[in-house]
């Protein structure tokens, strides 16, 4: 079947939420994809941050293909090797003491405030959350209560209990604080609210203010975590611990699997039977979890992803000097957000035509989040694109 013809065929049957391509993809390897008619693509968007070794590492796919055949499910009555070995590195990389794994984004989010206010009720405190305006965590009933506006239109009556600030205002998040506060909760690098990082004195004084008044620090990693940013996590770039902290997306090469962590105090407020999940962390999700982490590990990912995202912004600023369209770029390591003068969907479609895939967020905002082990090669092939589309533009504009 092709694009066209599967295209149709989704539209059938599938609710019609998502605002999808005309594209159906059926292989993929590194940072190239190819389409049901045999294009070939370089893939920025990597799955939405997602295929952080890129699409079908060996590692992960041989670690999939042994588990699958072995166990691949057995509930969380009992104990599992891959489980018990995802857990330690994930303790071992993040420096919090506890984990809990779950399928996705948003179910880390909904257990990480729930354990919040489990803390928060324990020690007198009500449950209300704080979250930044223009944040994202999900889209669960309680995962929008946490953010943006048009993400809750419809949907009412939305759960209580949820405020939001501006981000990076410290008086903002000071005056919010009461003694029902249970937790505040942000995304050290904004990721669909345009790629913004935080900045590095707010977060210390974010943390200094909760322990001063017993609100939980919960970060979000689930886009900015497992080497995005260069580092293991983005809060290594800021040197600040949370209590709590949010993964998913890039955590298991592909195969949907979420956590959250949590210090020992927070741990301590936790009594058996509180949460749980039926699939969360199962011997073949923890598997691929595994092989990824392993596979960034072994390949210094995280430092290849520093080198890359900083030659990727000087090529981009030489860009951003010769077109009008582009205002300049900001982000970290390959969690890039280039800054349109315009809406950035046009572009998004013109650069798919040439077989690029990328990503416009919070409107003008070109998001590149390729896999950390793209090639300066691919890197350049986008650029060239960029550059020949935006000539060609100013042309017939
Ligand atoms: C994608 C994302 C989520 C939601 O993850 P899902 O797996 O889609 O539920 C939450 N927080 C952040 C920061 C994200 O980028």
């Amino acid at each position: 079947m092709t694009n066209q013809d599967l295209y149709q065929k989704d539209k059938e049957n599938y609710l019609p939420t998502f605002n999808r391509f005309p594209l159906a993809f059926i292989k993929g390897k590194g940072s190239r994809l190819w389409d049901a008619n045999g294009k070939e693509y370089i893939d920025l968007l990597a799955g939405i941050a997602v295929n952080n070794v890129g699409h079908c590492h060996p590692k992960v796919v041989e670690a999939i293909q042994k588990q699958t055949a072995e166990l691949m499910h057995i509930s969380n009555f009992f104990v599992s090797p891959q489980q018990v070995a995802l857990s330690e590195l994930l303790v071992k990389i993040s420096g919090l003491d506890r984990v809990f794994l779950t399928n996705s984004g948003a179910e880390s989010v909904e257990g990480a405030m729930k354990i919040a206010r489990r803390f928060a009720h324990k020690n007198g405190r009500g449950g209300k959350i704080i979250s930044m305006q223009n944040s994202f965590h999900g889209r669960t009933l309680a995962t929008i209560a946490t953010g943006q506006e048009k993400y809750q239109k419809g949907f009412e009556p939305i759960p209580v209990g949820f405020s939001q600030v501006p981000f990076n205002d410290l008086e903002a998040v000071q005056s919010a604080i009461d003694k029902d506060t249970a937790a505040v909760i942000l995304e050290p690098v904004q990721g669909e609210g345009g790629v913004i990082p935080v900045e590095k004195a707010y977060l210390e004084g974010l943390r200094k203010l909760c322990d001063e008044t017993g609100v939980l620090l919960i970060f979000d990693e689930i886009q900015c975590g497992i080497g995005r940013t260069g580092k293991w996590f983005a809060k290594d770039h800021f040197g600040v611990q949370p209590d709590i902290m949010t993964l998913a997306k890039g955590l298991g090469g592909g195969m949907p699997i979420g956590a959250f962590l949590c210090n020992e105090k927070v741990a301590e407020a936790i009594e058996f039977g509180d949460h749980g999940t039926t699939f969360g962390g199962n011997p073949l999700a923890a598997a691929s979890a595994i092989a990824t982490i392993e596979t960034i590990a072994e390949n210094q990912l995280c430092k290849r992803a520093t080198e890359t995202g900083a030659w990727l912004k000087e090529k981009m600023q030489e860009l951003i000097e010769k077109h009008e369209e582009l205002e300049s770029i900001r982000g970290l390591g390959l969690m890039l957000g280039v800054k349109l003068k315009s809406p950035g969907a046009p572009l998004v479609k013109q650069l798919l035509e040439e077989g690029i895939i990328a990503n416009a967020t919070a409107v003008n905002i070109l998001r590149l989040v390729p896999a950390l082990n793209i090639s300066k090669e691919d890197l350049q092939i986008f650029l060239d694109k960029l550059d020949e589309i935006l000539i060609e533009t100013k042309i017939t504009s």
